[in-house]
C-alpha cells in the first residue's frame, strides 16, 4: 500500500513537473515532437492535492507508527464478548473503572478491522463513554486505549493515530490546542506543501 502510494507519488510528480516546464522546453527546443501539456490553475491544484494525498499515505505508514510507538506508555484492550449494546455499556464501565487509571489518553473504537473512531480524554476530561450513544456505537467490537505521560501529548497522539488508522466518524485531523505539543506528521506536510506550491508556482 504505502510502497505503491510511492510510486504514484514520483509518477504524478514527474508528471506536473513535465506540464510545468512544457512551455520552456518549447522555447528552447522549438522542434521538440511532444505535445505540450496543460498546466493551469486547475491542473497545479488537482495535481498539488492529489500529492498531498498520497504523500499522506506514505507517511501514515512509518513515520507516524513510528512516532505514536515514541509517544505512547501504555496500552490496554476491552473486547466485546457479543454483549446487547445495554450489557456492551455496562461491562465497559466496570472494565474502566477498573483497569484505566490514566487521565490522559487516547481512545480507539474499532469496528472488527476497521477503526470506527478516535477520541482522547484530558486531565480525565472527555471519556470514552460520551460515544456511547452515537448511532455508530452498536458495531464496536473493542475499544484501545493508549496513555500518555502528559497532557500536552495527548493531543499530539491522538492526531498521530488518526494518520495511521484513518478512523471512519473523524475528520482529517485532531484539533490542536494552544498547549499542545505538536504533531510531527501535520509538521512534516505543511513543509510539503509549501514545497509543491514553491515548485509548482504559475508564473
Ligand atoms: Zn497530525
Amino acid at each position: 500500500m504505502s510502497k505503491h502510494a510511492a510510486v504514484q507519488f514520483h509518477r504524478e510528480l514527474d508528471d506536473l513537473f513535465e506540464r510545468r516546464t512544457s512551455w520552456l522546453r518549447k522555447v528552447v527546443d522549438r522542434g521538440i515532437r511532444t505535445k505540450p501539456k496543460v498546466f493551469n490553475r486547475k491542473r497545479r491544484r488537482t495535481g498539488i492535492d492529489r500529492l498531498k494525498r498520497l504523500s499522506t499515505e506514505c507517511l501514515a505508514r512509518d513515520f507516524a507508527k513510528r512516532e505514536f510507538a515514541a509517544t505512547v506508555d501504555k496500552k490496554k484492550r476491552w473486547q466485546n464478548k457479543g454483549w446487547s449494546r445495554k450489557d456492551k455499556r455496562r461491562d465497559f464501565d466496570r472494565w474502566f473503572a477498573k483497569h484505566i487509571p490514566f487521565k490522559n489518553c487516547i481512545y480507539i473504537f474499532w469496528r472488527h478491522r476497521r477503526a470506527e473512531y478516535i477520541g482522547r480524554t484530558v486531565k480525565g476530561k472527555g471519556r470514552p463513554q460520551s460515544h456511547f450513544t452515537k448511532f455508530w456505537f452498536s458495531g464496536i467490537s473493542r475499544i484501545d486505549i493508549y496513555s500518555t505521560s502528559q497532557a500536552s501529548q495527548t493531543p499530539k497522539l491522538e492526531c498521530l493515530a488518526i494518520h495511521r488508522f484513518e478512523p471512519r466518524q473523524n475528520g482529517q485531523k485532531a484539533s490542536m490546542p494552544k498547549w499542545a505539543k505538536k504533531c510531527p506528521v501535520c509538521e512534516v506536510h505543511k513543509s510539503i506543501e509549501a514545497e509543491l506550491k514553491d515548485v509548482f508556482a504559475l508564473r
